[in-house]
Parts: C-alpha cells; sequence; structure tokens
C-alpha cells in the first residue's frame, strides 16, 4: 500500500510479434469466465482499457496500462531490453517505484538490481511464480512481491496434457513425416504408445497440478501425487489418486510424471542425475513450472541415453534461452518457448490482475491476500503457503547472451 505521490513504473515485456501483429486475430473473442474452478473471483479492477483476447503481453500491447498509469500522474516506461549492462532496464530501475515483469521474458530482480534501486517497493509478476525476484532481498528490502494468482494455471495445465500426449504418442515427429511429404508409418510410429493404462504423475497438486490430474482421469491410467501438503481424502478418492511422500517414491511408481510446484531454494535442481536415475527407462517427463527445477545437463544426459524417452514442457533456464542452451537440440524433445501460460486468453486475465493490484497499491487499498507472495518483511498470501524463503536467480545473467541474429 502507497500514497497519492507520482511513481514510476518499470513495464518489462517481451517483444512485439516480428511477423506484425495479426492483420485479424484468429478468433473473434474469448470465452467470459465467471470464476475460478476453487470459487475464487476473477481479476475485479474498476476498469479495462484493452480488448480481451488482444496481444498485451508484448510491448506495444503494454499491458494495456498505459492509459490508466499515466492518467494518475504517474510514469510508464515500457521495454523489452532487460538482460545486458546497458539494457534500458538496468537504467530505469534505478527510480522505479514499481517494476512488472513477466515469467515469460523475465526481468530478474537479483540483489544486485534491488540494491540500486532504492524507491523500489513492489514488483509485480504478470503472470504466476516470482521466483524471478530475489525474495530473500525483497524480505529484507520490505517489498511487496504480487503475483495473479490462477490468472493461467489452467491454460498451463492444458499445455501440460497436450504435451504428455504429444510426447507419449510421439506426435510432433508424425507431424513433421507430413510436411516433408512423407507417408512412412513405420518410422512415424516406431516411438508410438497409448498413454492409455500407464501411471501418471505430477509434482505438486496445487492450483495447476490438481488440474492437470482432474484432466487425465478419463483418459484411464492411474494417477500419482506427491506435494508438501495433502489433498483433502475425499478429492483423492474421487480421483482415484495415490499419494507419494517424495518425489523419490513418485517417480519409481509412474510412466509419465508432469512438474507443477513453484521454484524455490528447496526444489532447485530437483531433477538431477540422481532423481531421473530413479525413474522407469523410458519415462516421459513434462515440466512446464521451472527451468531451473531441472538440472539442464542431467536432462540432456537421460534424453541421449534413454533413461527418458521424452522431454517437454515450455520453461528453461535462463529466459530467454541462450542459442546454445542444450535443450534446443537434445533428442526426443517436444519443448516450447515459455508460451503455456500467456495464451491470449491468459493474457486477458493478467492484465485484468495487474490493473487490479496497480489500482490497490496507487489508491493505498491491501491487496488481496491469494495475489501476496512477499509483504511485511516475510512470505506473505499464496507466498506463504507455496514459496521458502531464500533466492533462486543465480545464473540469470546468462540470459544476456541470448541472440536473434
Ligand atoms: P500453487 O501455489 O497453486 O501450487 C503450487 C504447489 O506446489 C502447492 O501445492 C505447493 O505445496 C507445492 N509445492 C511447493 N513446494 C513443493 C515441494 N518442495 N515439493 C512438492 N510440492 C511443492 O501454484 P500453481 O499451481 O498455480 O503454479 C505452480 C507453478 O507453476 C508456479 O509457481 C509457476 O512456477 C508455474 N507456472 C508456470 C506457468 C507457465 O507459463 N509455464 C504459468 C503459471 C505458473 P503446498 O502449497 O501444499 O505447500
Amino acid at each position: 500500500m502507497t500514497s497519492g505521490a507520482a511513481q514510476k513504473v518499470l513495464c518489462v515485456l517481451y517483444d512485439d510479434p516480428v511477423q506484425g501483429f495479426p492483420p485479424q486475430y484468429a478468433r473473434d473473442g474469448i470465452p467470459t469466465l465467471s470464476q475460478y474452478p476453487d470459487g475464487q473471483s476473477m481479476p475485479s479492477p474498476t476498469a479495462i482499457d484493452f480488448t480481451p483476447g488482444q496481444l498485451l503481453g508484448s510491448v506495444s500491447g503494454g499491458l494495456g496500462l498505459e492509459s490508466f498509469v499515466t492518467s494518475q500522474g504517474h510514469q510508464f516506461v515500457v521495454t523489452s531490453d532487460k538482460d545486458a549492462a546497458d539494457s534500458v532496464f538496468e537504467r530505469e530501475i534505478v527510480d522505479a517505484d514499481v517494476v512488472i515483469s513477466q515469467p515469460f521474458w523475465p526481468a530478474y530482480l537479483t540483489a544486485e538490481r534491488i540494491a540500486k534501486a532504492p524507491n523500489l517497493k513492489l514488483a509485480i509478476t504478470a503472470g504466476i511464480g516470482s521466483d524471478h525476484v530475489d525474495l530473500q532481498s525483497a524480505i529484507n528490502r520490505d517489498m511487496t512481491v504480487a503475483e495473479v494468482t490462477w490468472c493461467n494455471s489452467i491454460s498451463v495445465a492444458e499445455h501440460a496434457v497436450m504435451q504428455m500426449l504429444a510426447l507419449v504418442r510421439d506426435y510432433l515427429p508424425q507431424y513433421g513425416w507430413v510436411v516433408r511429404g512423407g507417408w512412412n508409418i513405420a518410422d512415424a510410429v516406431s516411438r508410438s504408445y497409448d498413454i492409455e493404462g500407464m501411471d501418471v504423475g505430477v509434482v505438486a497438486a496445487g492450483r495447476i497440478g490438481l488440474a492437470v490430474l482432474k484432466r487425465m482421469k478419463p483418459f484411464d491410467v492411474n494417477l500419482h501425487y506427491t506435494d508438501r501438503h495433502r489433498l483433502p481424502p475425499e478429492v483423492e478418492e474421487e480421483l482415484g489418486v495415490t499419494f507419494h511422500e517424495t518425489p523419490e517414491s513418485l517417480v519409481a511408481a509412474c510412466d509419465v510424471v508432469s512438474i507443477h510446484c513453484p521454484l524455490h531454494p528447496e526444489t532447485e535442481h530437483m531433477f538431477n542425475d540422481e532423481l531421473i536415475g530413479k525413474m522407469r527407462r523410458g519415462s516421459y517427463l513434462v515440466n512446464t513450472a521451472r527451468g531451473k527445477i531441472c538440472d539442464r545437463d542431467a536432462i540432456a544426459r537421460a534424453l541421449e541415453s534413454g533413461q527418458l524417452a521424452g522431454y517437454a514442457g515450455d520453461v528453461w533456464f535462463p529466459q530467454p534461452a541462450p542459442n546454445d542452451h542444450p535443450w534446443r537440440t537434445m533428442p526426443n524433445h517436444a519443448l516450447t518457448p515459455h508460451t503455456s501460460g500467456t495464451s491470449l486468453s491468459a493474457q486477458a486475465r493478467y492484465a485484468a490482475g495487474v490493473r487490479e493490484i496497480l489500482e490497490c497499491w496507487f489508491e493505498g487499498r491491501p491487496i488481496r491476500d491469494e495475489y501476496l507472495i512477499v509483504q511485511g518483511g516475510g512470505l506473505a498470501g499464496t507466498g506463504a503457503h507455496s514459496y521458502s524463503e531464500g533466492d533462486a536467480t543465480g545464473g540469470s545473467e546468462e540470459a544476456a547472451r541470448f541472440s536473434t541474429t
């Protein structure tokens, strides 16, 4: 919460489409949702200045915030230039009060950057997952860190289910045969299986993990999960899902594993050589949570050796991934760039959620508890439930090696 003085809002967003904005969007709108699956209300700003279903998450879209922020007498700076030492982000952060960033194109708020921004009081994640902020430094500096809880959880769950099926059925190579003009069925099916009857597990059954379990149930698979807190017995029973105390126990019992915990010191590099070695040979691993939950080179090694039959997901470390990141070229992967949580549908929700948070902030009203990650010198709200204290931004400077040329 803050008073009415003019503030500088620094907003870091991904680049506009290099192929140009669509002359016409594929669809004329997006469905209107009345509430989230657990009854939480949708973002509720007093107004929005954008058209839901249009690109808002890139620089020109500006999350639809510019006129709102400037009409309140505040300054709004938006850029995609975030990583190099002489980047716009590095230059502008020194007197910023508020930083808005997205997990898809994260403006890493390291201890060094927080230290050089004495006015910085609020970091908003336009999405879910605030691991790009050094949460320990934010705690020590008494900053507020907030994210738009639920805004893209179902978007990610849909992507994870799609990628599990894509891996097990080996979809992408089959599509490749079609566009190359071939018809070689034997090649196309030599790694293709049915998921029916397989053991499918999630690491973490929070908003996304539970949504994945629910969506996988009709596929007639055996469901498994591990989490720090157990689901209510009636939910376990309805899903017929088996709880595992540890990730080790889970992976040993599964053919397909999907990761849905946040990145924090407890989960960093959880999937290393040792844990992957406990998986069944030929397992599939999907990671739409955070790249750093997996050990980069251990994943590549496991695909090379066949310990993993496939790896998919959309999260990398750092982001953007440098051009020589081994995941770009390792075998049997079906990775996307970090897109699952930024569908046009999701953008409308996180843009409205950021506006709601900013309205609260400018008017000195409390931000909803469910949006809070850090406040008052400690983890708060959703952050207190799902994160541990500490910093997971180490190594993020590598993002400066990304180049489009
Ligand atoms: P939730 O907070 O609803 O769920 C997170 C779950 O992870 C909680 O159940 C939490 O357990 C559990 N958890 C935390 N630490 C551990 C651990 N050490 N071992 C096992 N479970 C653990 O968040 P969401 O489901 O909405 O999102 C999860 C993550 O997905 C985000 O933090 C983000 O990193 C990622 N994400 C990715 C997106 C993308 O575009 N790819 C978009 C949105 C999110 P408990 O609370 O019971 O302690």
